[in-house]
C-alpha cells in the first residue's frame, strides 16, 4: 500500500458554532476495554456503561455494512483477551497487520491485537478512540470543525494535543464522542468499510474524489438516521450551481450525499462500486456523465 496516509474527517458544520473548548491543565488518560473488532480507548476512563455503548458501537459498524449489504468484518479470535506484548515488539513489527496498542498510560503494557478478515481482505483492528463529550474532542484535535475522525495509517491530525496524537499512532483508528452521536459513528464506520471495498477492489481510496469519500459516509449515516432534509437542499441548489468535482466543503458533504444516493438508486449498488475506479481515473467525465440523470433524478424527489 502507498506511504501516503489521508486523514478522512467530517466536518460538523451545525455543531461548530456552539462548540467551546474547555481548558484544562492535565491530559486526560485513557482507559482501554477490548472490543470485538478491536479494542476501544475511553478517553478519561471508562464510563460505568462501558459495556452497553461498547456493544452500540459494535452495532453501528454491523450497521453500516449491513446497509450496503456486506458483512462485517469477521471477529478477531480471542478478542476478549488481547495479548500482552513487549515493548520492543513494535519496532521489529512488519506487514500490514496485526495492530499495538497501549494500555492505560500508568501501566504501560502493550496489547497485540489481531487482524480482522474482510470478504477475503486481511486488514488492522479497529482503534475506537471514544471522547466522553464534543468539547473533549475538539479540544484533542485542536479544532471544533470535526465531529469525529477515520485515520487509516498512524498519522497526526495538523494542530491536535500531543496526548492525542500518541493515541492516534496506530495503524488505524476512529475517533468519536460516544454520547448522543451515533451519525457521527455510522459516518466514520462507513469511511472504514469504503476503504475496506477499495482494498477488495484494488483502487486506491485516497485518490477517489471528495464528494464520492464525503458522499457515501453521508448517504450512510442520513439513511440510517432516516433524515432527508439533504433532498430539498440538493434540488434548490441543483437549480443555481453546476455539478463540479471541486466543490465547497459543506457541499463536498450535502452535494455528495445527492450524488451518491442518485448512483446508488438509479444503478444500484454492485454497479456502484464497480464503477469506483472511473471516479478515480477522470472525476470531470464522470460528473458530465452523470449530471443530467442526477438534475432528473433530484426532480422527481
Ligand atoms: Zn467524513
Amino acid at each position: 500500500m502507498s506511504e501516503r496516509v489521508s486523514v478522512v474527517v467530517l466536518l460538523f458544520v451545525f455543531l461548530a458554532s456552539c462548540c467551546t473548548a474547555t481548558a484544562t491543565t492535565e491530559d486526560p488518560s485513557y482507559e482501554l476495554s477490548p472490543w470485538p473488532y478491536g479494542a476501544i480507548a475511553w478517553v478519561g476512563g471508562a464510563p460505568s456503561d462501558a459495556q452497553t455503548r461498547s456493544e452500540t458501537i459494535a452495532q453501528a459498524l454491523q450497521d453500516v455494512f449491513s446497509f450496503w449489504g456486506l458483512p462485517s468484518p469477521e471477529l478477531m479470535e480471542g478478542w476478549e483477551n488481547p495479548a500482552a506484548v513487549e515493548p520492543a515488539w513494535r519496532t521489529g513489527a512488519t506487514g500490514p497487520v496485526p495492530q499495538v496498542v497501549k494500555k492505560d498510560p500508568p501501566t504501560d503494557t502493550l496489547w497485540r491485537l489481531n487482524p480482522l478478515i474482510w470478504e477475503g481482505v486481511e486488514t488492522y483492528p479497529m482503534l475506537i478512540i471514544a471522547f466522553p463529550t464534543r468539547e473533549l474532542l475538539a479540544q484533542a484535535m485542536g479544532s471544533t470543525a470535526w465531529g469525529g475522525v477515520w485515520i487509516p495509517g498512524n498519522a497526526a491530525i495538523p494542530g491536535s494535543e500531543v496526548w492525542y496524537q500518541g493515541m492516534t499512532g496506530v495503524p488505524q483508528s476512529i475517533s468519536v464522542p460516544y454520547q448522543d452521536a451515533a451519525i457521527v459513528t455510522w459516518h466514520e464506520i462507513a469511511h472504514w468499510l469504503t476503504y475496506l471495498v477499495c482494498l477488495r477492489e484494488r483502487i486506491y481510496m485516497g485518490w477517489l474524489p471528495d464528494l464520492v469519500v464525503e458522499g457515501i459516509a453521508e448517504y450512510t449515516a442520513t439513511s440510517l438516521v432516516g433524515v432527508d432534509g439533504w433532498k430539498q437542499y440538493a434540488a434548490s441548489w441543483a437549480q443555481q450551481n453546476e455539478l463540479t468535482v471541486d466543490l465547497g466543503v459543506f457541499d463536498t458533504y450535502q452535494i455528495g450525499l445527492s450524488v451518491v444516493a442518485y448512483l446508488v438508486e438509479a444503478k444500484g449498488v454492485a454497479a456502484f462500486w464497480r464503477e469506483l475506479h472511473q471516479w478515480i481515473e477522470s472525476p470531470e467525465a464522470e460528473i458530465a456523465a452523470i449530471e443530467t440523470g442526477w438534475r432528473d433524478w433530484l426532480q422527481d424527489h
